[in-house]
């Protein structure tokens, strides 16, 4: 249901929990984050972004890259393991989702003939398992993987997947569930609204529908599902809030 992701030089932890809470108003029955320190750890819990910063109150969170999801529960009882972020079969790749992939089942089927197991009952995971299928399968990029996933996928969704592989690199997308991004210095903050990127930048760009962007080696850069490259629109937020 809520989104928040950090690239960049600071803490994330910090950023992503402070951008949860300042979510919470849309409503939700999990919370969770990953977090990239070497290994990429995933930390969720069923309950209120309160229990999860309980949860997490004596673990070492130092990442200067992670996701962080609120969930509001379509496929699969809230609880821990349905929770996001969600790990791919590899455990290389982790995701966040908004929305509903529609034909998650017939992926899903697929997968598991191909002897994939899935942890969770939510279309989310499926979704990140098809990624890295189709990355496998074709020796790409990540990023070419997902375009290439979201060729194939019937639904709504806003996401952002992050890999073990590269620290400095998140790949998002949207399709009817929203998603800006704000640039700060040196990183970048994406979110469901602008609420949680305000308090640290005023220069945000709104993805629209069909859209990639690829935040790699501090740069950013947007496509679309058909590959054509687009150029980022930077509008500057009113900070007089
Ligand atoms: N469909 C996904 C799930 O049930 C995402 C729900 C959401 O938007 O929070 O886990």
């Amino acid at each position: 249901c809520g989104i928040v992701a950090y690239v960049g030089q600071k803490q994330a932890y910090p950023i992503i929990i402070n951008g949860l809470r300042r979510l919470e108003y849309r409503g939700y029955d999990s919370a969770g984050v990953a977090l990239l320190n070497g290994d990429l750890n995933i930390y969720k819990k069923k309950g209120k972004v309160a229990d999860l910063e309980e949860h997490l109150q004596d673990k070492e969170l130092k990442s200067t890259i992670g996701i962080g999801h609120t969930r509001w529960a379509t496929h699969g009882e809230p609880n821990d393991i349905n929770a996001h972020p969600h790990f791919s079969a590899s455990g290389r790749l982790a995701i966040i989702h908004n929305g509903i992939i529609e034909n998650y089942n017939s992926l899903r089927k697929d997968l598991i003939n191909k002897g994939h197991e899935f942890l969770s009952e939510t279309d989310s995971e499926v979704l990140i398992h098809f990624i890295e299928d189709i990355q496998e399968h074709n020796n790409c990029s990540l990023e070419e993987a997902v375009r290439l996933a979201l060729t194939k996928v019937v639904g709504a969704y806003a996401i952002v997947v992050m890999s073990k592989d590269d620290p400095n690199m998140l790949i998002a997308a949207r399709k009817g569930s929203p998603l800006v991004i704000g640039i700060g210095k040196d990183e970048f903050y994406l979110a469901s609204d602008a609420t949680p990127i305000v308090e640290y930048t005023n220069e945000v760009v709104y993805i629209n529908d069909y859209e990639i962007a690829i935040i790699k080696d501090n740069e950013l850069k947007i496509k679309d599902t058909q590959d054509v490259p687009m150029t980022p629109y930077i509008q500057t937020l009113d900070m007089e809030l």
